[in-house]
């Protein structure tokens, strides 16, 4: 068995990694690393896919082109796995594999991309198998991330299974869906895993994930607090943190009107109603100019009767907070109303420029700020070591997190008995692991 490791092994983001097994190549995720989409101020969406490589905006898949790619198995929604399918996908002659919830997503980027691939979408739901081919079956296993319907990627081959899985953790108080599928991990580890591919995002963080029940605990609290004292409430999160969203309307529990902005916010919601995720009954959609102007005026004339969640929670320049706070629409902050921040900035220079250019507008016209009302979605060091532990993998190749990130993976690794270069492994972008060597 051989291990390709192709994005996301010298950053957070990009994430693709392929197995090879008797000539048969699966790849896993093709995701897009944001921050150069950014730094390059282009539509990735109008890019062709050599000035994506160009600009490091989706991972080179040169080591695989030429060979016998049988199937594309994408582990959960996220761009960072999936926004490199436009434009890669298309290079190989077989099917995407992937949950509902995540092939909604990957359908609406080919949509979206000019340059389409010509992929068929194929569904598998959690727990089914499928044969890829007469050696390689395939299954996805639930666990807990920041998005609905995220999976492990679990590849039965005739020298044991191949897992992986690179944004997962386990929580055990979650809002919607259930706790990671602890009984079929630990099953797949009786029955023997040959290489495990875990992300490392946070595995330097200590202890265990926080649960998404304890935040809708503090964001209770913290909607109670503003709607006692009046005035505006404003709440963001990202778009595809679906729980997160279903925590708001139960918090807010008919009281507001509850308005919901954003194109992205617009695109996930819908998908997640279709597979019965979350219930729209009692909120309004917007997300075209005209119609958020005119639902902003109504707002600005009864500020106490609305709720309003909006995109934009980094401060991108021009999503919806942007705007709102630059008097592009009828509506102005006022001293007193309420910014809630259900998400953390994501560390990055470009990011934390821009939340804080947000933040400073908003406290100029005296908005109450509740910023970190958040969990992660990624597995902290004890929930990883629980992963090993469930699987008992003959080898490990941590992946999605800068070099940092893959040591303190490695040293949690250590601790179980593994060692460096024998069976677990650090690796770059663009280079092979051969597990039989
Ligand atoms: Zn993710």
């Amino acid at each position: 068995m051989k291990v390709y490791t192709l994005g996301g092994y010298e950053e957070v983001g990009m994430n693709m990694t392929a197995v090879e097994v008797d000539g048969e190549v699966v790849i896993f995720d093709m995701g897009y690393n944001m921050e150069n989409v950014i730094s390059a101020e282009g539509h990735v969406d109008e890019m062709t896919t050599n000035q994506s490589l160009e600009i490091g905006a989706v991972p080179e898949d040169e080591p695989v082109l030429d060979k016998n790619v049988v199937g594309i198995v994408i582990g959960h929604g996220h761009l960072d796995h999936v926004g490199g399918i436009p434009k890669l996908a298309g290079s190989h002659d077989c099917p995407i594999y992937c949950t509902p919830y995540t092939a909604e997503i990957v359908e609406r980027g080919l949509d979206d991309d000019r340059k389409n691939a010509g992929n068929q979408v194929i569904r598998l739901e959690k727990g089914e198998r499928m044969d890829l081919t007469g050696n390689l079956t395939l299954e996805f296993a639930h666990v807990n991330h920041s998005i609905p319907d995220a999976t492990l990627s679990l590849l039965e081959t005739p020298e044991g299974y191949a897992v992986y899985g690179n944004d997962m953790k386990i929580d055990r108080s979650p809002v919607i869906e259930d706790t990671t599928d602890i009984d079929r991990l630990k099953e797949v580890g009786e029955e023997g895993v040959k290489v495990m591919i875990p992300g490392t995002t946070r595995v330097d963080s200590p202890g265990r994930a926080r649960s998404e029940k304890s935040v809708e605990v503090e964001l209770r609290d913290v909607l109670e607090s503003c709607y006692d004292a009046g005035g505006a409430v404003f709440f963001s999160t990202f778009s595809s943190q679906i729980s997160r969203l279903n925590s708001v309307i139960d918090a807010n529990d008919g009281r507001r009107k509850i308005i919901f902005v954003g194109r992205s916010l617009k695109e996930y919601v819908e998908s997640a109603e279709k597979l019965d995720l979350i219930d729209t009954d009692q909120i309004e959609v917007v997300s075209y100019f005209d119609e958020v102007e005119e639902k902003m005026d109504e707002v600005d004339a009864a500020r106490e009767d609305y709720l309003v969640v909006a995109t934009g929670n980094q401060g991108e320049p021009g999503a919806q907070l942007d705007k709102m706070a630059s008097g592009t629409y009828p509506f102005d902050f006022e001293e007193g109303d309420h910014m809630i921040f259900s998400s953390n900035v994501i560390p990055t220079p470009v990011n934390e420029a821009n939340r804080h250019k947000l933040e400073k507008k908003l406290e100029e016209k005296g908005v109450r700020i509740y910023p970190g009302i958040h969990t992660t979605g990624h597995a902290h060091k004890e929930d990883h070591r629980d992963f090993i532990n469930f699987f008992d993998p003959e080898h490990i190749v941590p992946s999605h997190g800068t070099i940092q990130k893959l040591g303190s993976y490695v040293e949690l690794a250590r601790e179980e008995g593994y060692s460096l270069g024998d069976n677990v492994y650090i690796s770059e972008n663009g280079k092979c692991i051969d597990l039989d060597e």
